[in-house]
């Protein structure tokens, strides 16, 4: 009886500590908060640290996803059913670089001169000493990603709704009908530029720690390439999450295909409010629409 009383207040004892790092005073985060912090504060307190994270996050995540196509193509043909417009061709060699072309002259003409006039008139952020605990690390990303998929999808039905705006500024990006990872940002300089507006605003409106905010940046940067990937990976978050939540590349590559329908970037809710989703069917990844 007693042993096993014991046994009892050893196991509350560690679901207390558990709890309170995800949610209390000792953050799990705490010593990678401090590694951070102590090491490597100059850079993180700069203010062009976020602009400069993102940008070398997406070439990064391109990279990757480009060695995942190549892998698949060369070295592992049988993986080639996680692509989801399989019967169609690879891009071309000229349609990358054209899309690496657009996405420099972004970032030269946009994104550079932004960051400067950050780095000019921010001041340095100072760093708190305490990091947050994963429960606001979480919640806080989410609500970054819920807020920022709202904004992405109010400006998208907006671009295709009203025809000057669509050919103005977002006709672009649909030249590509057969996603992958570099036409992720193969669009004019105003899209990109309400991007970063939003994914710079977000996280401070919801008064998000800077360790939340830059896991929202990477974690938006790394979804975005993912829904152009032209591939349905298994470690997709619509894997993970309960069905008809959560899009991912599926949900994005079928917008590129139906320009109607699957406005949202990530999350579903939107789209089936406003009648403009259209889903997969899981096994010959067709278009069905939902109405
Ligand atoms: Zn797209
Ligand atoms: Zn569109």
């Amino acid at each position: 009886m007693g042993h096993q009383m014991m046994l009892e207040a050893v196991q509350s004892a560690r679901l207390c500590k558990l709890l309170e790092s995800w949610t209390g005073e000792e953050s799990l985060l705490q010593p990678l908060w401090d590694v951070l912090r102590l090491n490597y504060g100059h850079t993180l307190r700069s203010s062009i640290f976020p602009a400069v994270l993102s940008v070398t996050a997406y070439y990064v995540f391109c990279l990757l996803f480009t060695a995942v196509g190549l892998v698949t193509r060369r070295l592992a043909p049988h993986l080639r059913h996680y692509k989801i417009q399989a019967s169609k061709e690879e891009p071309s060699l000229r349609a990358v670089c054209d899309c690496v072309a657009l996405t420099i002259y972004n970032n030269v003409v946009f994104v550079f001169p932004a960051t400067v006039a950050q780095w000019y008139w921010r001041p340095a952020i100072d760093l708190p000493e305490k990091a947050p605990s994963l429960f606001e690390l979480c919640h806080g990303v989410l609500a970054c990603l819920l807020l920022f998929d709202f904004q992405y999808f109010a400006w998208h039905l907006l671009h295709h709704r009203v025809r000057w705006l669509y050919r103005t500024f977002h006709a672009v990006h649909h030249e590509c009908t057969v996603p992958f990872a570099w036409s992720t940002q193969y669009m004019g300089g105003w899209e990109l530029i309400s991007v970063g507006i939003w994914t710079t605003i977000d996280p401070i409106v919801l008064h998000c720690h800077l360790l939340t905010t830059w896991t929202f940046m990477l974690l938006n940067v790394y979804l975005s390439i993912e829904d152009h990937s032209g591939y349905d990976l298994p470690w997709g978050l619509h894997h993970l999450l309960p069905r008809g939540l959560y899009g991912g590349a599926p949900h994005h590559d079928l917008h590129h295909q139906k320009p109607t329908k699957n406005f949202a970037p990530y999350f579903c809710h939107w789209d089936k409010i406003f009648g403009t989703s259209v889903e997969v069917k899981p096994m010959d990844k067709s278009p069905q629409g939902s109405r």
